[in-house]
């Protein structure tokens, strides 16, 4: 008990083949897919940074083109209107502010004009309400420029008087004998609307992200969507440092403020200027993200169905050994119907379910034969004792009344003594022949041991039992044995209910009515009395 209880346990811990087979191929369909989904995110990321660095070069690179010949035909500019100064001191001033407002209102290119003499007084300005003129110059970019007598570009630098962050571009002006006569200079208001801003300004409005800024020869801001940082240095940025190396290209970078960034970048070789375009690499993860939901949108239904498939097909390889394993526990237990060997998929499983079929059908034939064996008794082909014991505790179980009639051969010893026991046996075949010829469909002979056998009647009282009986005695009297003396036979008959409520009561009268049937002289009926 102890055991079998140990072994069900056992069991119950072990994990059936579908559930295993169902496992894997869910396991191995989900990391492939997570692997595939990885491969994709990783390809997927890399494509988009060399995309997103790749163009924001390309715009970088446009844009310092832009720029560059902006610049070039700002210095054209101012070096065709210091030429036509050259004669300024023979010009009247009023005609010269008229020609500075001229040129800076049709080229848009500077907020202010300037014309400072060689001495650094500021004879005219555009526009005049600046209120600078007859003044001298006082920041050291102006002075560095009238000192320099060459085309010059000043640092972002906050003017003294209007503290306006400016940068400027300047010409020198020669006289007619070539004589330095000071110099012709070009501002730009970098904080407020200029001519970057009215080039370069549409397109910075992208919900992407992305941004670009204008970095001065020294590393300053001079153009940033942040006003507030224009002018700031950002020289210690590697991208900036780049620029200022007058070097053009791509790379992840982090900012200033410690941003990861993926930039591209261009020098312009007008100003020694750069330019940098960048996007925030959140961007790409955001992009990354929204390319996932669509990818997981469009294959989690073939993902399910795939999934579902390979389970189904797992359970159908698993089948016929779940089949076998069931079968064979139940072998010995239970009487175990057997299915037709099926045609199923695999080789081992088809030769398997063959064999096992196969010899349980050979154990099931043995086990019949042996049963029938076990019941039959083999010299006359009746059924023994007991068979009949069986059968009549069924009988009772179920309240059938019936008859039983106890049947002896009358001196059957003398019999054997005579002609043998080989003719013995002849002789008991015989009696048993005449007695199944005399007996009803219903009734049946067993052989109960010797020379005495047991006739059941179903649904049978005394009193007909007793003809049944009778028929059978008479016929056996009248039957031609194979020896020459005349055989007889005695009967006992008993009721069940109404004599005896079990097996071995009823036997017992029967017996006695037996024993009354010889004591009376032998081949003749008894009912037991009741
Ligand atoms: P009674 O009329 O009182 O029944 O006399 P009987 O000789 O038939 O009684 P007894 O029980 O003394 O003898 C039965 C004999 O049946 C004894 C035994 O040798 C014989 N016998 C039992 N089984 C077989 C058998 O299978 N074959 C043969 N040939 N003889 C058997
Ligand atoms: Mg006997
Ligand atoms: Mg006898």
């Amino acid at each position: 008990m102890y055991i079998r209880l140990k072994r069900k346990l056992r069991q119950s811990q072990k994990l059936s083949l579908t559930t295993l087979l169902t496992g894997l191929v869910t396991l191995v369909v989900l990391l492939t897919s997570s692997i595939l989904l990885l491969g994709s995110y990783e390809s997927k990321k890399r494509s988009l940074m060399e995309t997103t660095l790749h163009l924001n070069y390309l715009n970088a690179d446009r844009m310092s083109k832009t720029m560059d010949s902006l610049f070039q035909s700002m210095h054209g500019t101012l070096e065709y209107n210091a030429a036509r100064l050259s004669d300024i001191e023979a010009m009247p001033p009023q005609e010269v502010n008229d020609s500075l407002d001229l040129m800076r209102s049709s080229s848009n290119f500077f907020n202010s004009i300037t014309v400072v003499d060689a001495s650094g007084l500021i004879r005219n300005v555009s526009p005049a309400s600046l209120g600078t003129t007859g003044k001298h110059i006082t920041s050291t970019n102006s002075k560095e420029a009238l000192a320099l007598r060459k085309p010059y570009i000043s640092s972002p630098y906050l003017t003294a008087n209007t503290k306006r962050l400016i940068v400027f571009l300047s010409q020198p002006i020669f006289d007619a004998a070539g004589t330095y006569a000071g110099i012709f200079s070009g501002t730009i208001y970098l904080q407020e609307n200029n001519v970057l801003s009215e080039i370069f300004d549409n397109g910075q409005e992208d919900d992407s992200g992305t941004y670009y800024y204008i970095v001065d020869s020294k590393g300053h801001l001079v153009y940033h969507p942040d006003k507030a940082r224009i002018g700031t240095d950002v020289s210690s940025n590697e991208v900036v440092q780049q620029l200022m190396n007058k070097q053009s290209g791509e790379q992840p970078v982090t900012n200033t403020r410690g941003i990861e960034m993926l930039a591209g970048y261009s020098s312009v070789p007008a100003n020694g200027w750069g330019i940098v375009v960048v996007s925030p690499i959140s961007q790409i993860h955001q992009e990354l993200i929204g390319h996932f939901r669509t990818l997981i949108g469009y294959s989690s239904i073939p993902f399910i169905l795939l999934l579902l498939g390979v389970i189904l097909l797992a359970r159908k390889f698993a089948r016929p050994f779940v089949y076998l394993a069931d079968v064979v526990s139940k072998m010995g237990k239970e009487q175990i119907e057997l299915q037709e060997a099926k045609r199923y998929w695999s080789r081992e499983a088809y030769l398997l379910t063959d064999g096992v079929s196969l010899a349980l059908g050979n154990i099931q034939q043995q086990t019949e034969q042996l049963t029938h064996e076990a019941e039959t008794d083999m010299l006359t082909g009746l059924m023994n004792r007991r068979s009949l014991e069986h059968t009549i505790s069924q009988r009772i179980s179920s309240g059938i009344p019936f008859s039983l009639v106890i049947l002896d051969v009358d001196k059957f010893k003398l019999v054997n003594d005579t002609y043998g026991h080989k003719l013995g046996d002849e002789v008991l075949k015989h009696v048993v022949r005449v007695i199944v010829t005399s007996l009803r469909p219903d009734d049946v002979c067993y052989r109960y041991g010797g020379e005495e056998f047991v006739i059941l009647l179903a649904r049978t009282k005394p009193a007909e039992a007793f003809s049944a009986a009778e028929r059978i005695r008479l016929a056996v009297e009248r039957s031609q044995a194979p020896i020459a003396a005349q055989l007889t036979i005695s009967q006992g008959i008993a009721h069940y209910p109404s004599h005896a409520a079990d097996f071995t009561g009823l036997l017992v009268k029967a017996d006695q009515a037996l024993y009354l049937a010889k004591s009376r002289g032998r081949n003749q009926s008894v009912i037991t009395e009741s």
